[in-house]
């Protein structure tokens, strides 16, 4: 796609910090090297906006490199564990309309708050499970 920064990244029009590729999905360092150093993302190489819109293999290809490199962080690379994250959509925080998963590196203690979620309702748990269920 013409003006995807990501799709540029993939055709090697503008540079970066490449931690790993295959024929379907690249992974790189996030620009912001925030946290403890090492935020990553992955991506599939074919545009596709976001988690509802990647077709099956694409994203069977995605989540095979997100583990792959997940391991090597902790098994490798000297890490605790990691977050992984992805937003959908502008309302939750996506930036680049092209799908993506954060891979942010952990250590024990690094006091980091990837997940800082406050309740905004006052609604149950039984409201919820009634709105949301999915027949399989
Ligand atoms: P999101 O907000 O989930 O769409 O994430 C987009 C991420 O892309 C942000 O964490 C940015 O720091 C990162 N980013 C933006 N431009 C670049 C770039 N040129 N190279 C690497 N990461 C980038
Ligand atoms: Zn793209």
């Amino acid at each position: 796609m013409d003006d995807c920064l990501f799709c540029k990244i993939i055709n090697g029009e503008i540079p970066c910090y490449k931690i790993y590729e295959d024929e379907h999905t690249l992974a790189f360092l996030d620009i912001s090297n925030d946290g403890i150093g090492g935020h990553t993302l992955v991506l599939p190489k074919t545009h596709t906006q976001n988690i509802t819109t990647v077709s099956d293999g694409d994203l069977n290809y995605v989540m095979a490199t997100v583990q792959k490199i997940s391991k090597h962080y902790i098994d490798d690379c000297g890490f605790d564990g990691v977050n992984i994250l992805n937003n959908c959509n502008e309302c939750a925080g996506q930036t680049i309309k092209h799908l993506h998963f954060h891979i942010v590196p952990r250590a024990n203690g690094d006091k980091i708050g990837a997940w800082d979620l406050k309740s905004l309702h006052n609604l149950t748990l039984e409201h919820f499970r009634e709105k949301l269920k999915l027949q399989n």
